[in-house]
């Protein structure tokens, strides 16, 4: 087991990249409806005053890294947090074991058409790999039934949502022991970006740990979000010198 970090009221995974796969595929064999959450600075931020969110955060079975404000938020609280494992990369690394370990995938989530673009691109990228099934992530709540029934029989071992933050969270919260896949994983913007609508940043970008700058450059709409981050900063130092009430 990993340690646990406390970051603003939730518990984070200090875990890296190879350890958070293995944890998955342990997952997949116990077979018992798991979450696995990824915890960027913004869902964070949002649990402190979403406690719907912050209880879902708390009860998942695993929550990563996601993001670099995560990890310098643990590290600035004096915590060993190894490495970012940021939720797109974790889908790619859990892809590419999928053929030789016959992990079978479910894309639940974005607009018409992009979860079918992200398995072509999929089983481009990974050959053999089983995508068992798509829907996208526009419905009403009279279409959850047949949306349940139709994950429940795809027979997937990991069902991706990309929903947004927090409606993948709590969708997969409520549903998961009906659905029964073994693993489900919030996976936020992964699809459009496997389908290539929106990009991904540069690797010096990502290395720089400014992959937040350029998601706010492609997407100017995206950028009032960027505010989220001073504000992160701002509670994560309040939790270190021990107000109370960030
Ligand atoms: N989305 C969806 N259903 C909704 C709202 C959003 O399928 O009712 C999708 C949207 O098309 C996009 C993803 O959820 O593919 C959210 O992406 P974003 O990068 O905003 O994720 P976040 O930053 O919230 O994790």
């Amino acid at each position: 087991m990993s340690e646990r970090i406390e970051i603003l009221g939730v518990k984070v995974d200090a875990v890296t990249m190879a350890q958070a796969v293995e944890r998955v595929e342990n997952l997949i064999s116990e077979k018992k409806s798991s979450l696995v959450a990824t915890a960027n600075a913004e869902m964070l931020l949002n649990a402190t005053h979403d406690t719907e969110l912050k209880k879902i955060l708390n009860a998942a079975d695993l929550v990563v890294p996601d993001g670099a404000g995560t990890v310098w938020a643990a590290r600035h609280l004096g915590k060993h947090m190894p490495e970012r494992v940021a939720g797109a990369d974790l889908v790619q690394e859990l892809m590419k074991i999928a053929p030789a370990r016959d992990i079978k995938f479910f894309l639940f989530g974005a607009a018409p058409g992009i979860a079918d673009k992200a398995k072509l691109k999929a089983e481009t990228l990974y050959p053999g790999i089983k995508i068992v099934g798509t829907r996208n992530g526009y419905f009403k709540p009279e279409d959850e039934p047949e949306i349940i029934s139709q994950i429940k029989n795809s027979r997937a071992d990991i069902l991706l949502a990309a929903l947004g933050v927090p409606k993948q969270e709590k969708w997969l919260f409520k549903y998961k022991d009906e659905i029964q896949i073994p693993v489900s994983i919030g996976v936020g913007g992964t699809f459009d970006v496997m389908a290539g609508v929106v990009k991904r940043a540069p690797l010096w970008m990502q290395k720089a740990r400014l992959e937040w700058l350029f998601r706010a450059m492609l997407q100017p709409s995206r950028a009032g979000r960027l505010l989220a981050l001073p504000k992160f900063v701002w509670k994560v130092h309040k939790q270190k010198i021990g107000t109370r009430n960030w």
